[in-house]
Parts: C-alpha cells; structure tokens; sequence
C-alpha cells in the first residue's frame, strides 16, 4: 500500500548541488517524497477501528491505563493525546495520576494493581518520572504481557531474539511508514543515528531483521557524514536540530527525521528555515517551532522524507494503540473465546500481523 505522497515544497534553485531525481525536466520544484505520517496514522486507524469492532463482537473491548506522575506539562499533553485516541478508536482508558512526590515503593503497588485487572491489557507509565522513582524497577514491574511500550527487558529479549511481541512503538511505527510507503528495505543500507533504548537500539534490530545492512551511529562515531552518506536509509534520533545537512545525504535516499526538538535560537532558525519563508515568519511570531534532527534542505536531495511535525509523531500514538489491541488478542482472547462464546477468533490486523 502506497501513503498519499505529497511533494516537498523547496525551490530547486534554492539549492545549486541538489540532484533532483524525481523531478520532471525543467521543474522549478525540487521533489523529495513527503512520507505522510498522519495519512499513514488514518491507515492503522480504520484497520484497528475494525480489529476492536471484531473484538467486541466476542466480548473483548481492549483496555490502556495510563500512570502520569506529577504535572510536566509535555507529559500531561502525551497522555492525554494517547488517551484522546483510545477513546476515538473504542478502546477502554484509564488514566491514573499520583503526585510527584511518590515513592517508588508506591508506584510499584500502583503497577501491580493494574497487572491485576483483567480489564486492563496495556500499561503505560508515561516518562520521565521524579527523580526520587527508581524508573528501571518501575518499567520491570509491568507484567511483559500488558508491556505495550515495549520496554521491559522480556519485550527487548523476544525483539533480540526475533520473537513476536509487543515492539517499541516509534520504532514500530517507522518501519510502518516504510513498509507502507513501499520503501524497499531488504538489501538496503541503513544508518541508524542514535542508541538509546525508545528508539535507536529497536530500530537498528527492526531494520536488521528486515534485512537491512545496519550501522548505528552514536556521539562517538567518528566521520559521521561519512557514514551517512552511505545509506539508503537514513534514521535520525539524535535530539539534535537540524544537525543532519543536505550534503550528508545519499541522492534519492529515505530520510525518517524521528528527532523532536523545541527550537527556540532565533540564529539557528534562520539558518534551518532560509527556503522557507513562511516557517520562519511563524517562528518569529512565536519565538518557537517544533523541528526534527534533519535540515529541513536534505529534501532537496533526499528520494524521500518525513516531515516534523507530522511524520514519525503521529505513528508512536498508532503503535501505541495497535500493542493495546495485540495484547488484548494476545492476553485475553484465547480465554474468552471459550468462556464467553466459543466464537472463532477475528484475524489479525495487518498491523498486527507485520508486527508478529
Ligand atoms: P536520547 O536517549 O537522548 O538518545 C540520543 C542518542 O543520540 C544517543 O544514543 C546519543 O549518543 C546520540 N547522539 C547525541 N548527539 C549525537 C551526535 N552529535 N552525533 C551522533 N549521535 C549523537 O534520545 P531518544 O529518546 O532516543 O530520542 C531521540 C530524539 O527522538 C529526540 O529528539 C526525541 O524527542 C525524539 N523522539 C521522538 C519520538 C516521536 O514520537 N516522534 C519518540 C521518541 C523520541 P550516545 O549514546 O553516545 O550519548
């Protein structure tokens, strides 16, 4: 299935050494394909509002809770966003919220409640938490089998080992986008920037059991333009913005900017936004912008590109949904079907079925 490709919008001449090699002769536009991640989002939507439907035909209604400690604003927004979604798919959601002054003692009793209810197949304990909580044995204690953020070491070691379960859902949802979008993956030469254990650590065992060839990168690689130059596809979760230039990236390459950085230096601003008039009038007017890792300019030369706000952001909510909905299946339904109907299980969703 292709994403609905949309057109980069930056000037060809605006940049003398691109390579434009989508473009029709003598365009004026320079034509990295814009990889969509809210149209991609829409796609996962209707196929799990369907999944849920069948679900609930046998008595199933999948269910996410969701411990928000304290009030970070980003955090608040994050989960109520994730908890917006379930409600918009029809999955059963509670949010939990004990004050920053909890200990881990008693957030690891809040845990274990919610590894007790049945209703519940999705635990989320939205980070970062207080200092004072010990996050490790947090994120250890949730059962592996409501593990939808795919953190605990059980998930990781199935993901090492090639096994199916609940996967990291950004790095899920960006091999969503590039299976969608019919990036060929199997022989292609990726470069993963970054390691940490949300997103760069999946992603490069994603890639590699897709058969990519993989290189992660991190802050003590050495030549790393050189590095990337050599991929087909270029990842970027660094949370540096717009480090990755235009003349690091391979001509007709897949770039996924994950990085998601709140720009505030006017100076830098300027340099990112220069071809894009308008952006930089709004970040003015603002005194900020969301922006990714890559320089908005490697669509220039990149074959294709997600965009930030909009690409890899929207897919981790997606992902995050699709595990609710494969650890209901997975959890509950076996039981269920014979206790409640003896109905035959729905199939999976093609989500689900990508996923393992
Ligand atoms: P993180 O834990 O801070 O990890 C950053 C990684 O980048 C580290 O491995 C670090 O290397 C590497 N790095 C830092 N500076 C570098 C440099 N100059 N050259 C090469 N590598 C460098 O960050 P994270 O949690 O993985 O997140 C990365 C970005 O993705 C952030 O912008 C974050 O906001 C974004 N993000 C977005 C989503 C989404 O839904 N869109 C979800 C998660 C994260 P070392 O290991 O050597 O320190």
């Amino acid at each position: 299935m292709v994403c609905g490709a949309k057109r980069a919008k930056y000037p060809c001449d605006m940049m003398p050494s691109c390579k434009n090699i989508f473009a029709a002769p003598g365009s004026s536009h320079l034509t990295a394909r814009i990889l969509s991640g809210n149209e991609i989002r829409d796609q996962i939507y209707a196929e799990l509002k369907k999944e849920i439907a069948k679900l609930k035909s046998v008595g199933i209604q999948p269910g996410l809770a969701a411990v928000l400690v304290g009030n970070n604003p980003a955090s608040e927004m994050y989960v109520k966003s994730k908890v917006a979604a379930c409600g918009e798919l029809g999955l059963y959601s509670d949010m939990l919220t004990p004050p920053d002054t909890i200990s881990t003692a008693e957030l690891l009793a809040v845990v274990e409640q919610l590894n007790q209810r049945d209703e519940i197949d999705g635990i989320l304990v939205q980070l970062p938490l207080p200092k004072q909580v010990n996050s490790k044995r947090i994120l250890e204690a949730v059962d592996p089998a409501k593990d939808v953020d795919g953190f605990h070491p059980v998930s990781v070691g199935r993901l090492v080992a090639g096994q199916p379960g609940l996967v990291a859902c950004t790095p899920a949802g960006v091999m969503e986008i590039l299976r969608r979008s019919e990036i060929p993956i199997e022989g292609a030469d990726a470069v993963v920037m970054g390691r940490s254990d949300i997103v760069g650590k999946p992603m490069a065992l994603l890639l590699m059991h897709a058969h990519a060839t993989v290189t992660i990168c991190h802050s003590k690689t050495r030549n790393l333009p050189e590095v990337v130059r050599r991929a087909d596809i270029v990842i970027a979760a660094m949370g540096k913005a717009g480090m990755v230039q235009p003349d690091w990236i391979k001509p007709g390459a897949t770039v996924i900017d994950v990085g998601t950085n709140k720009l505030t230096d006017a100076d830098l601003a300027a340099k990112l936004f220069a071809n894009n008039p308008k952006r930089l009038e709004k970040f003015r007017e603002k005194g900020f912008t969301t922006c990714g890792d890559v320089h908005p300019d490697a669509a220039q030369v990149a074959g294709a590109i997600t965009p930030v706000p909009g690409g890899v952001g929207p897919l981790t909510i997606a992902m995050l949904m699709s595990n609710t909905v494969k650890a209901a299946r997975l959890r509950r339904a076996g039981r269920e079907q014979g206790a409640h109907t003896g109905a035959p299980l729905p199939p999976k969703s093609p989500v689900a079925v990508a996923k393992g």
